[in-house]
């Protein structure tokens, strides 16, 4: 891997977890544990719901079974007590009537009492009409007197009243008719059987029903009337009931059970005594949990909006109190950078955190203002100073040839004249020769100082151009007035009257060379210089101390130079 790749490598690590990235990460170790925390628990609260519904289930089977079973004892009483008042009827020769006129009618569960002779046969009924009907082949009629107790029937079709029912017989034990074989038999209201577990219905995914030996349905709550009479849907259950039944040897249990395509289910049933009937009590998971199930599914669409908010939470939070002061205090630094002096942090648009540094960077800038506008005046100072002559108090040669290519342009611009004077101190060397350098300067001090009140007057510029040559620019103006100006400076300087010994004329003279021109673009501003300079040279060569227009080469005049 090259280095480069490596780093850029490096800095995308460094992006993900910057500040938003370690932040959005907070807010998920925070909530993360408690989302967690939560889905465990409404997990927990499912299983003991379904926990719960189970035994909640089991404890009103429970509670039914013992009803039916309070029925059952309380058909086997009324079938003894009637069998004891037939027999009572036996001995005064009328019991059939004396036990149609006992019959309790208020009793709900019981239909009808008829008593079955050794035949099979009805022989007597507190049902009319129905005496002489033959029940031989029913096998709970030979059950009962097999097993001298009460018997249940399975789900029988009443021969009698054409219904639907089961029948409990019990043997007449009285001492006349023990050995007799008779039967005395109860139809029982499988109605009423039903709804005594009407407690077990309207619940979804759970069925309580009552069924016989060949899991033919023989009550069941309102809500599931429908199966009555009918044999059980899932043909398995019968089958594992029996199973576990012989498995647990006991006649009540509660197992899973799962149906071939179809899911879960928690089984609890119960026989009833004597007989060979059972509540079954199913309980679909699926269905019973189907709530809970809505309740968790909305907990986690709740949970996911909740970390949604709080990520986006972090995120604005990350946004307004970090991301947007830094951006601010970068776009000032910006700012400062491209000179804009006077932008300043805005107290109010930054968090209190950051005031420091805003105070800081407000600071800062005042400074920078400060610091820059010294900085500004020491420049210009500076380069005054580098086009100003110390000596003579005039711009020097830099400054001179600024102001030349100004005065160029603009006398190109508007079309006039642009006159140059070239001026030089006659037999300076030999000035310097007589009074020393340092009188030499004060000299150049003096010449200075009278170019400077000449040019202040004529509105031109003067200049000294290097050694002891100075240079007066006149703009806008001619040869005859420059020539006038040339004229004006030797007298000025003849004026001064500064003694040269040396000199033919005693004091200090000038030579002038003038040149005017009028600038275009085919010219240069040197060409200008040069002329001025030709200019000079023949003043020099005429015999120094006169003014000389560029293009007059005078012969040299009778003023003899004592440097010459
Ligand atoms: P000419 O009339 O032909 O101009 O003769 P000149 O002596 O003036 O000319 P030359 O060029 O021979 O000598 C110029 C002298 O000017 C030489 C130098 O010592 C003197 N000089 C130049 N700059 C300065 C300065 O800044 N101070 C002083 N004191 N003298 C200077
Ligand atoms: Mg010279
Ligand atoms: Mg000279």
């Amino acid at each position: 891997m090259s280095r480069n790749s490596y780093n850029r490598r490096k800095m995308k690590l460094k992006r993900l977890f910057g500040i938003r990235g370690r932040l959005v990460l907070l807010a998920l170790i925070l909530v993360v544990p408690l989302m967690l925390e939560r889905a465990r628990s409404l997990e927990d609260a499912r299983a003991k719901q379904i926990a719960a519904t189970s035994r909640e289930y089991k404890a009103l089977a429970d509670h039914t079974v013992d009803t039916q079973r309070q029925v059952i004892s309380s058909v086997e009483a009324v079938l003894k007590s009637s069998s004891y008042i037939y027999a009572l009827g036996s001995e005064v020769s009328q019991p059939c009537m004396v036990m149609r006129a006992s019959f309790r009618v208020d009793l709900p569960w019981i239909r009808s009492l008829s008593v079955v002779d050794r035949t099979g046969r009805i022989q007597c009924s507190t049902l009319p009409g129905i005496t002489g009907i033959d029940l031989n082949d029913r096998m709970y009629l030979r059950k009962a007197l097999v097993s001298r107790s009460l018997v249940l029937s399975d789900y029988v079709f009443s021969r009698a009243t054409h219904q639907p029912t089961i029948m409990a017989a019990y043997p007449l034990k009285t001492a006349g008719h023990e050995r007799s074989g008779a039967v005395i038999v109860a139809a029982v209201n499988l109605r009423w059987m039903s709804s005594v577990m009407n407690d077990l219905g309207g619940r979804p995914g759970v069925t309580a029903l009552l069924i016989d030996s060949n899991g033919v349905v023989l009550a069941a709550p309102d809500d599931l009337a429908s199966t009555l009479a009918h044999p059980l849907a899932d043909k398995t259950l019968l089958p594992a009931i029996v199973a576990h039944e012989a498995a647990s040897g006991a006649q009540s249990g509660s197992f899973i059970h799962r149906p071939v395509n179809d899911g879960k289910r928690t089984v609890s049933f119960a026989r009833l005594p004597g007989s060979n009937a059972r509540l079954v009590v199913s309980i679909d998971e699926a269905m019973v949990s189907a709530g809970i199930n809505r309740e968790i599914r909305l907990a986690y669409i709740q949970l996911a909006f909740v970390c949604l908010l709080v990520l986006l939470g972090a995120l604005l939070v990350v946004e307004g109190l970090i991301m947007r002061p830094i951006q601010i205090l970068a776009g000032i630094a910006q700012k400062l950078g491209r000179g804009e002096r006077d932008v300043r942090a805005a107290r109010h648009e930054l968090p209190t955190e950051f005031m420091p540094l805003a105070r800081a960077f407000n600071t800062m800038a005042a400074q920078l203002t400060t610091r820059e506008s010294e900085l500004l005046a020491s420049n210009n100072r500076l380069s005054v100073i580098a086009t100003i002559d110390t000596v003579s108090g005039l711009a020097n040669r830099r400054g001179f040839q600024s102001r030349l290519d100004f005065e160029w342009h603009k006398a190109d611009q508007t079309a006039t004249e642009l006159a140059l004077l070239m001026v030089d101190v006659d037999h300076f060397k030999l000035y310097n020769d007589n009074y020393g350098h340092l009188e030499g300067d004060a000299c150049l001090a003096r010449l200075g100082e009278t170019l400077a009140g000449i040019a202040a007057r004529t509105t031109g510029f003067a200049a000294r151009y290097g050694g002891e040559e100075f240079c007066v620019l006149l703009p806008d103006t001619d040869t005859a007035r420059a020539m006038e100006i040339g004229e004006m400076i030797r007298d000025a300087v003849r004026g001064l009257a500064i003694p040269h010994r040396a000199s033919a004329a005693q004091n200090v003279t000038l030579s002038v060379g003038v040149a005017v021109t009028r600038p275009n673009p085919t010219m240069q501003a040197d060409d200008l210089i040069e002329a001025a300079d030709a200019a000079l040279y023949a003043a020099k060569a005429a015999g120094r101390d006169c003014v000389i227009p560029h293009g007059r080469h005078e012969p040299p005049a009778a003023r003899v130079s004592l440097a010459g």
